[in-house]
């Protein structure tokens, strides 16, 4: 079970209206931000989640106990921490509502939607940026994870500068073309 939450990348708010206005005042974090990040957990469980852009957690066994629910009526389960990074679990929600069948007004529960939420590591360590670093975008970690790859290895660098060359001519044809047809 978790111990503690230390902070949440989409928090769980009440209304799809406030979800809405989270996204809008959210601010991506700068490349090189990313690169210092990837360049500390090369090759760890937090990489595989980051470039997967999921976590991984084990299927909730049928005993897994109901803790509670959010305010905004829905039932919880939480999952244990995500096999790969360790540092993230998930909050498993479930609407009830009543429905006819035929005089009697029943209950019953449907799942509704999930919820990530984040751990501290036992040294510190965490899945997400230092507040005010902003939020990684999962595409730029993955341009962060390429670029460090083929950096590491000059013959792969020599091609890259060929296909540069080539996407820039190819931009410019393109370019030539629409303002042909324009
Ligand atoms: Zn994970």
């Amino acid at each position: 079970m978790p111990l503690r939450s230390v902070s949440n990348e989409s928090a769980p708010l009440s209304t799809q209206g406030e979800q809405q206005a989270e996204r809008a005042r959210r601010r991506w974090a700068d490349i090189s931000v990313v690169d210092e990040y990837r360049a500390q957990h090369k090759g760890t469980g937090v990489d595989i989640c980051r470039q997967r852009n999921r976590h991984r957690y084990e299927e909730l066994p049928d005993d897994t106990p109901f803790d509670g629910y959010t305010p905004g009526g829905y039932l919880t389960r939480e999952t244990d921490a995500c096999l790969d990074c360790g540092l993230a679990y998930q909050v498993q929600r479930y609407e009830p509502y009543e429905t006819k069948q035929g005089r009697k007004t029943i209950m019953r529960y449907r799942p509704a939607y999930n919820t990530t939420h984040y751990l501290e590591g036992p040294n510190g360590e965490t899945y997400t940026l230092e507040p005010g670093q902003g939020v990684m975008h999962p595409r730029d970690y993955r341009d962060s994870a390429i670029t460090a790859l083929v950096n590491a290895h000059p013959e792969a660098q020599a091609l890259g500068r060929a296909a540069l060359k080539q996407r820039k001519t190819a931009l410019a044809r393109r370019a030539e073309r629409q303002a042909r047809e324009d």
